[in-house]
């Protein structure tokens, strides 16, 4: 059994989270930290072999540097989460003799109670086509409505004609496979951090 510790329990995210743990047969729920619930993450590090985080960036990057320093795996979904800065931490975890990975999920809500805009996917998406030698158009367009869960459309335009590709979430649960891979193959991964959900389909 893996044992997984709920970092933002109390959260929309994070009760789907403890659900979907909770119904997988491989996996335990060893624990709920959350500020509502009064349970500090730190006091829940030592029943936990992988802590999944979705917070806010400035606890996530709070709570990944807690898990590296207990040795402890992460698994963060937290969008604005400081990853670049941690990769050095993750690095200097590993020269103290810790085993710890990271890994970063990015994300899809788009929801009206979204805090952060254009979203990481978002961000993400243009980055990888500007990387394969696309324009991707500035500003990249964000949609904040009631009503929305999770939507992203990629618009490619040429001459007379577009091609849409198009996802949409409706619910917290179609992330839950995601998060549940992840999860389970985080203390397995190569490098000590690692960054999107295609580095493990
Ligand atoms: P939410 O409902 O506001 O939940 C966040 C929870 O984290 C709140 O209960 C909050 O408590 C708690 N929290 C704050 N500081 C904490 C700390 N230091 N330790 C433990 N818990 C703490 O937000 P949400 O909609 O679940 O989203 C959470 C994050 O996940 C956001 O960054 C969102 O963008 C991201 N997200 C990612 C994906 C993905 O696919 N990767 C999908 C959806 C959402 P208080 O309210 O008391 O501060």
């Amino acid at each position: 059994m893996i044992r997984v510790v709920v970092s933002g329990a109390a959260g929309r995210m994070g009760e789907t989270v403890c659900e979907a743990v909770e119904q997988a047969g491989d996996l335990e729920l060893a624990g709920r930290a959350d500020p509502a619930l009064q349970t500090p993450l730190a006091d829940l590090l030592q029943e936990a072999d992988v802590v999944v985080d979705f917070t806010t960036p400035e606890a996530a990057t709070a709570n990944v540097r807690e898990c590296l320093a207990a040795d402890v795996h992460a698994v963060v979904g937290t969008t604005g989460f400081e990853f670049d800065s941690m990769h050095a931490e993750a690095e200097a975890a590993a020269r103290d003799g810790k085993r710890a990975r990271v890994f970063v999920a990015p994300n899809f809500a788009h929801h009206e109670g979204k805090l952060d805009a254009p979203s990481g996917t978002a961000k993400r998406t243009a980055e990888l086509i500007r990387d394969a030698g696309g324009n991707v158009h500035d500003p990249i367009h964000s949609v904040r409505l009631p009503g929305l869960v999770a939507h992203q459309q990629v618009i490619f335009g040429s001459e007379g004609q577009t091609l849409s590709i198009r996802h949409d979430s409706t619910d917290r649960r179609s992330f839950m496979p995601g998060v549940l891979l992840a999860v389970r193959r985080v203390a397995d991964l190569p490098d000590r951090l690692t960054v999107g959900l295609e580095r493990l389909l």
